[in-house]
């Protein structure tokens, strides 16, 4: 075991990892004995000796994508090329990086009576699906909307498992809208077009005082916020995170 715990944080160990869609791919981790978080966090970690480095250093945030209920720590990225995630990439399984958090209040509200309606654009999909793997293997009684926006169903990591997740969890709906889809080889047959106030209200109807949480591309989540403040939803209401860097 690789595993260790320090005032800084922990070292773990990759233990595999797999694309997730096209460009992108998934790092599974140890999970650090004793390391807690609750879904939608995120985790800050550090290439410990990387054989290159640019001017954004070794460190990145990343949310954890995997449920607490699951045994490894998982996270997902666009494969850019950037020194960092050439790195991430070549690094043989059992190196170990640092991990320090878990951080950030992109947390499931307290009050299960109220849905939660997640609007994710592609990457932006790591906490969410935490979130709703977390909801289905918890039996949670609390209704959950996925809105997930992509250019291709190839582009969408865990796409078919967020799908499928229906399946464990009537309380789940599932709405995938591709902006793309004619560029795609898969065919779709889900929604298309950006999301916007009439996808919501399509599938909204009738949902009393949701939560909404917005995650991906800062220029994705301030055009969401501006459309859920045309919608007249109090600002309360609305919960996000950007993932600075994209
Ligand atoms: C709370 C939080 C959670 C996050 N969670 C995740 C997550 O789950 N998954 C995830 O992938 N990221 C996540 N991020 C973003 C992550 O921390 C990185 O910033 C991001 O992955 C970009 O890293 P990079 O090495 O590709 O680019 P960097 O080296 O950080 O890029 C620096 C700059 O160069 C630009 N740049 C780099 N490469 C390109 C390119 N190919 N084309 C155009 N511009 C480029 C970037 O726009 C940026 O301005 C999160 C960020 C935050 C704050």
């Amino acid at each position: 075991m690789s595993e260790a715990a320090s005032e800084n944080g922990y070292s773990i160990a990759l233990t595999d990892r797999r694309l997730v869609a096209e460009g992108t791919m998934a790092f599974y981790f140890e999970k650090p004995a004793g390391f807690v978080f609750a879904p939608g966090q995120f985790i800050d970690l550090t290439l410990p000796q990387p054989s290159e480095t640019d001017t954004e250093g070794d460190t990145r945030a990343f949310s954890i994508a995997s449920a607490p209920q699951e045994s490894t720590l998982m996270l997902a990225t666009r494969l850019r090329d950037t020194a960092f995630k050439r790195e991430l990439q070549r690094m043989p399984l059992g190196s170990t990086v640092r991990v320090e958090g878990p951080f950030g209040k992109l947390v499931l509200h307290a009050d299960r009576t109220r849905p939660a309606v997640f609007l994710a654009g592609g990457i932006g999909i790591t906490p969410f699906r935490s979130m709703v793997v977390h909801g289905a293997m918890q039996k949670l009684p609390q209704r959950m909307f996925l809105f997930y926006s992509n250019r291709r169903p190839e582009d969408a990591p865990f796409l078919e498992e967020l799908q499928t997740l229906q399946r464990q969890n009537p309380r789940y709906t599932f709405v995938g809208t591709m902006t793309e889809s004619e560029k795609s080889a898969r065919g779709w047959q889900g929604e298309t077009g950006y999301i916007n106030a009439t996808l919501l209200a399509k599938h909204l109807a009738n949902i009393e005082k949701p939560i909404y949480y917005v995650v991906g591309p800062p220029g994705m989540v301030d055009a969401l916020r501006t459309m859920l403040k045309e919608a007249r939803i109090d600002e309360s209401d609305v919960r996000t995170e950007k993932f600075a860097g994209y």
